[in-house]
């Protein structure tokens, strides 16, 4: 080992604490980490003061010291600025923050920069760092994977595609348009189609509902107008229920064309998908799988599974694998 190894910092901000992580830059390996709350009362100058006193200390218990930080990275939830912002590198503040409007318009950036002169500082969306999670730490670390297609299955649905190490950050990969029946779901959008409407907490409550007007025996009867949730849908149909597996293989059906869509573009080596429902993931794959299978001019087959990284580490691996990253090249 180096007798001065440099290390890198990854940040996790969120509403009640920001988690911190401290990497050995070299091997990447993620050595400790520690929370420092968030107080609702406290000024953005106030959490920034906080986070740097959290990581001085984590520095120092790793038995290094400040100086040998090379980089830090800031994943969080929101709206990230300037609006004009490619790269990880060129965000430097939160322009909305859903959970700590405080935060709103203060300079990460200037303030790293004041604190740790000469240490590497980038920022980015919380969804966006877990999939550089699976970049860094998941499914793009196996051999031959050169691109990475990801989706987070949530209240909504995101995406992105990493080539090379290079995020592509698609508009609204959730709002391409998979159903033009004339039955097709209306989305928050307010267009008809979208994989969103069918494949997110509530499309796979809406397909449930679909299913439920045709079939009254199924068991999805059972749970309450105000509890249709994906979870008590996939436990019936773990269960054996017939209407609860279809909901989800309908979701399946749906992310399924949006993948052959996509690989229609860009050949994808891996399909990762990470967020709350994709716990449930595997009650959706028969029929993605069965569906993509079927194009005619493609052989290549990714390999699709739900992320093996768990959600409260995504965040921290991903700022950590980007700050590293940063001092890598
Ligand atoms: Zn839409």
């Amino acid at each position: 080992m180096a007798s001065n190894p440099k290390i890198a910092i990854g940040y996790d901000l969120g509403g009640q604490g920001c988690k911190t992580g401290v990497f050995e830059a070299n091997s990447g390996e993620l050595l400790s980490t520690a929370t420092s709350k968030i107080i609702p009362s406290l000024s953005a100058q106030q959490v920034f003061d906080g986070i740097c006193r959290t990581t001085e200390a984590l520095v120092r218990s790793t038995g290094h010291s400040v100086s040998q930080i090379a980089s830090a990275c800031l994943a969080t939830a929101g709206t990230l600025g300037p609006e004009s912002a490619q790269e990880p590198s060129e965000i430097d503040h939160i322009l909305i923050s859903p959970n700590i409007p405080q935060l709103n318009g203060f300079s990460f950036r200037h303030a790293f920069n004041k604190q740790w002169p000469g240490v590497r500082f980038l920022m980015e969306n919380d969804a966006n760092a877990a999939g550089w999670a699976d970049w860094f730490y998941g499914i793009g670390q196996e051999k031959e994977v050169n691109t990475l297609l990801g989706f987070t299955l949530g209240t909504g649905l995101g995406g992105y595609i990493i080539i090379n190490g290079r995020m592509i950050r698609p508009a609204e990969l959730g709002h391409v348009i998979v159903d033009y029946g004339e039955d097709a779901l209306q989305c928050g959008c307010g267009c008809y189609g979208c994989t969103e409407a069918y494949v997110s907490k509530g499309g796979i409550c809406r397909l449930a509902q679909r299913i439920m007007a045709k079939d009254p025996d199924t068991k999805l009867h059972t749970i309450p107008v105000d509890a249709l949730d994906p979870l008590p849908i996939a436990e019936l149909a773990r269960a054996g229920d017939q209407g609860a597996q279809e909901t989800y293989a309908q979701a399946g059906k749906y992310l399924g064309r949006l993948i052959w869509n996509i690989r229609r573009v860009c050949l994808p080596d891996a399909v990762v998908v990470s967020g709350n429902i994709s716990r449930s993931f595997d009650l959706m794959l028969p029929s993605i799988e069965e569906y993509v299978r079927q194009d005619p001019l493609l052989e290549h087959f990714p390999v699709i599974r739900a992320t093996g990284l768990g959600a409260d580490k995504a965040g921290i691996l991903g700022a950590g694998g980007l700050a590293i990253q940063a001092v890598r090249t």
